[in-house]
């Protein structure tokens, strides 16, 4: 994961919370929990790929 900036502060001393995964509209979402240890603020991050792409490891449609 590349380094993140609290939107808030721009501090970097971050917390990585629980994780979730979504499934919305043909697209995988994985939000990240971030807590900034520097003013205390939280935000997410979300990553979106392609079903195809989260499930490439699975067998394939046919
Ligand atoms: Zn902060």
């Amino acid at each position: 994961m590349e380094p993140l900036i609290c939107p808030f502060c721009g501090g970097t001393d971050l917390i990585e919370g629980e994780e979730r995964e979504i499934e919305l509209e043909g697209e995988y979402w994985i939000i990240f929990h971030w807590s900034c240890m520097h003013c205390h603020e939280t935000f997410d991050k979300v990553l979106t790929t392609s079903l195809e792409e989260a499930y490439e490891e699975d067998e394939h449609w046919s």
